[in-house]
């Protein structure tokens, strides 16, 4: 699978460790486990972490409204594993 980044357009190819944003292993306190947050290869936009950030910046009003609709502004994230 080949992609090219939003933020650059460079081509990178998803599978594997390329490309943003990561699966992620979120540390649960209270239970004291792992959960892991999934992220498919087509679900990767970006070849790298600074073209991420960049263009979360450059398109803060749409990711805004988005963060602020979700309505976790408390670091819970129970809200996204349980939706
Ligand atoms: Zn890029």
């Amino acid at each position: 699978m080949r992609k090219y980044c939003k933020n650059c357009g460079q081509k990178f190819y998803p599978k594997g460790w390329t490309g943003y944003p990561q699966t992620e292993y979120a540390y649960d306190f209270e239970s004291g486990t792992h959960e892991r947050a999934e992220v498919l290869p087509e679900q990767k936009h970006f070849h790298s972490l600074s073209c991420m950030k960049e263009w979360i910046a450059k398109n803060i009003e749409a990711v805004d409204l988005f963060l602020t609709t979700m309505g976790n502004d408390d670091n819970n994230i129970e809200t996204n594993n349980h939706n």
